[in-house]
Order: structure tokens, then C-alpha cells, then sequence
């Protein structure tokens, strides 16, 4: 398997015009002396809305590369794939994130839940994990419910990952399973079950991305208890570190965060957890680049500010199927958004759309709306494309920025 590094960080980038940009974040991060690869992300529902092709993000990515001189790996991931969408990715992704979670609780052969029952004794009883305070306990009944609920998931995975396989040596890729979009988390215990599976079918997974406790929604903060998340995050290190002795899986394998940017509560969690265990991590980003690009329009005044105003009122008039598609991932407080914004300055549409929790006038469903409005701007084609060129200054300082002082340096630089 191509192997991927031990810290790696998700880069969307919309309407692949930033990548530069972003690209700069992880030179800054790498002159404070870490190591953290970009990987762009970009799955088939947003190429499907903006009408790009896999090669435009590949194309974005290596020209990036090749103009700032970055030496170290860099990777483009073919984002929640399935069966029917691969194929389109095989040339130009060397990362996929094969995404099962809607195989989870599908119907299961009996004989073949007790066949994986019997071929694992080792996870019935009390099973001593270094780094768990208390023995996962389990039963033979236990074991066979969680086995029941995942295991067409998972053969689900070997399914697409052995397609990828017969198109590209197995050398040329990194492998991630996802369940993350799905209703409800995977415990600990059932990681491990998860991850026995996932050994038994013989995929080379490289990182696993579980849906987590709390809400994980678009572009804004966690949602819920900071405590739990970090004894469940630190459980799942655990968990993977003893199953990769176990099981024989990846030694790289590590934990994926999805939708993972502007978590900013739970960072200092997660950093304190890596420091501890010696862990890696990969973390996605959720598209909120393009973010930026309103920001630095705002910033730049003038048609740049107009243009961003009027994204906004579009969005606001296709509120409703702007935010279908994205129900279970945002939440959007429809008394909180202004009803026009015409007389706004620079400065009140930056404040109101800026993640910075400590300034008043932040305003987060004005943000998850134009989170999910992006559709927008790509209608608009040549007349957005051609107002990014003109506003390129405020707009890559702005996507720096965000990128490296609100998430790289909270999770990656420094002790704590
Ligand atoms: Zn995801």
C-alpha cells in the first residue's frame, strides 16, 4: 500500500482555485517543525453540484505543489465513494474513503454473524486494552448484535476496495473506511468488532473515519459534551492501537475526523489525546474554503462585497432545497438570518461570517446557510470564477489564515 503519513489534514476546495493558498497553511505549520500533509478532498455530491471533473481537483493539486516547492507527500481523496461512483477517481485519486454507511444494518445471513462469532473468540469476555481504564466486556450475543448491524458494511468496504485493487496497484493508494454519515455513533467496544471485520476481509485500511458522539455540523462548532467526546476519542486510539497488533492491520492506522474543521472546542481534546498515545490523526476539513472566498470579497469592498451580498440573497430565497441535502449536517436558526443585507459594510458581512465565536456579531446560521449555498456561486460560472481572480489578494490571505491560526496551530503546534 501507498502509506500515508502520520498527520494529515483535508483540504476542500469548491471551486479548486485555493489550493495554493491552503497549500501555504501546511508550509507555515511545517516551519514550526510538523509534519502535516495536505490531502484534497472533494466527493462526488460536490463535483456533481459545482459540475467539475476529478482531474480539475488532481490538476489544482500538483500545480499547488509545483509552484510553492512543497517536497513533502500530498494526496487527492476520492471523498465517500461507493460502487457506482469509483470508477470516475481510479486515475486521478491515490486516497479513497470508501463510504459504507448506508450498509450499516442491513440484513445479514445468520450462519454468517456466528461464523464470525466462532472465528473470534478473542472478542468474547473481558478483553484488557492498554490505555482503557476498565476491560471492554462483551458476550458471544453482544459480540453477534454489533457483528449483525456492521458486518454487510464492512464486507461492503472489501467490496469496493477490492475493485480499486484490480485497477491500480496497491501501492499507488491509501485506503479509509467511513460510517460517519449516519445517525448513530459507533462505541468503542464496536470498533473493535469493526475493525476485526475489517481485517478478516482483507482490506489495508489506513484511516477509519467513525461517526463520533455529538454534532459534527457543517462549518460551525461541536456540538455536545466536550467530556465524553474526549473519553470516547481516546477510547477509539486505543481500541485501533491494540487491533492493529491483534489483527495485523495497518501499523499507520489512525482515527479520521469528518466535517472536521471549526471544531474548535474539542482541538485542545484531541491534541492533548495524540500527545498522550503517540497517535496520528487525519482530519477533514468541510469545505469551508469557499468560506474564505466570500470573506475576502467582503473584505476587498466594492463589486466584490456585492457579489457576496447578492450570494446571499439567493441563497436566502433557496433556503429550502439549499439545506435539504444537507439536513442531518447543519442547522440553520431561520430566525437568526437577516432578512436583506444591502446596507452592510465590509466589516458587518465579515463579522457576521468570520468563525471567530468571540466577536458579537458572529452569526452562525448566516454562515451554515452559505455553508450549504454554494450551488449559488457555481450558477453564476465565469462571473464568480472571474470575481475570485479580482479579489485573490484578500481571498488567499483569508484562506491562510483560517487554515493555519484556527486549525492547524490549535491541533498540531506546540505542547500542552
Ligand atoms: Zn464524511
Amino acid at each position: 500500500m501507498l502509506e500515508l503519513e502520520k498527520y494529515s489534514f483535508g483540504v476542500g476546495d469548491r471551486f479548486a482555485k485555493q489550493a495554493k493558498a491552503q497549500l501555504a497553511a501546511l508550509m507555515k505549520v511545517a516551519d514550526d517543525g510538523v509534519c502535516v500533509v495536505p490531502v484534497w478532498n472533494k466527493s462526488h455530491r460536490e463535483h456533481t453540484t459545482i459540475g467539475s471533473q476529478p482531474i480539475d481537483t488532481r490538476v489544482a493539486a500538483d500545480t499547488a505543489v509545483r509552484e510553492l516547492g512543497w517536497t513533502q507527500p500530498y494526496h487527492v481523496d476520492a471523498d465517500h465513494i461507493n460502487l457506482e461512483t469509483v470508477d470516475h477517481y481510479l486515475e486521478t485519486s491515490d486516497f479513497f474513503t470508501i463510504d459504507v454507511a448506508d450498509a450499516i444494518g442491513a440484513p445479514m445471513d445468520e450462519s454468517l454473524v456466528q461464523a464470525f462469532v466462532d472465528r473470534h473468540p478473542e472478542l468474547v469476555g473481558q478483553i484488557e486494552i492498554p490505555g482503557l481504564s476498565q476491560p471492554i466486556a462483551t458476550t458471544s450475543d453482544s459480540v453477534a448484535a454489533t457483528a449483525r448491524q456492521y458486518l454487510a458494511a464492512v464486507q461492503r468496504a472489501g467490496e469496493i476496495y477490492r475493485h480499486i485493487e484490480s485497477a491500480k496497484d496497491v501501492d499507488t493508494f491509501i485506503t479509509e473506511v467511513s460510517m460517519d454519515e449516519t445517525d448513530q455513533p459507533q462505541t468503542p467496544p464496536e470498533m473493535l468488532v469493526i475493525l476485526a471485520a475489517i481485517a478478516d476481509e482483507g482490506v489495508a485500511v489506513q484511516t477509519i473515519a467513525p461517526k463520533f458522539t455529538g454534532r459534527f455540523n457543517k462549518g460551525v462548532d461541536y456540538v455536545g459534551e466536550v467530556a465524553q467526546f474526549t473519553r470516547e476519542f481516546s477510547a477509539d486510539l486505543a481500541v485501533i492501537a491494540h487491533s492493529i497488533g491483534q489483527y495485523g492491520l495497518p501499523s499507520n492506522l489512525k482515527l479520521s475526523v469528518h466535517s472536521g474543521s471549526d471544531k474548535f472546542s474539542i482541538y485542545p481534546a484531541i491534541r492533548k489525546c495524540l500527545q498522550s498515545s503517540g497517535a496520528g490523526v487525519h482530519l477533514k476539513t468541510a469545505g469551508t474554503t469557499w468560506l474564505e472566498e466570500l470573506i475576502g470579497m467582503a473584505e476587498a469592498g466594492g463589486e466584490g462585497l456585492d457579489l457576496a451580498k447578492e450570494i446571499y440573497a439567493q441563497a436566502l430565497a433557496a433556503i429550502d432545497q439549499l439545506c435539504a441535502p444537507y439536513a442531518s449536517v447543519i442547522n440553520v436558526d431561520r430566525s437568526q438570518l437577516p432578512k436583506q443585507i444591502d446596507a452592510w459594510s465590509s466589516q458587518q458581512y465579515v463579522d457576521a461570517l468570520r468563525h471567530d465565536p468571540t466577536c458579537p456579531d458572529f452569526n452562525p446560521s448566516f454562515r451554515q446557510l452559505l455553508h450549504v449555498g454554494y450551488k449559488i456561486a457555481a450558477q453564476m460560472g465565469d462571473r464568480y470564477l472571474a470575481m475570485l481572480a479580482e479579489c485573490e489578494e484578500t481571498i488567499s490571505k483569508n484562506v491562510t489564515a483560517n487554515l493555519y491560526e484556527r486549525h492547524l496551530v490549535p491541533l498540531f503546534v506546540g505542547d500542552v
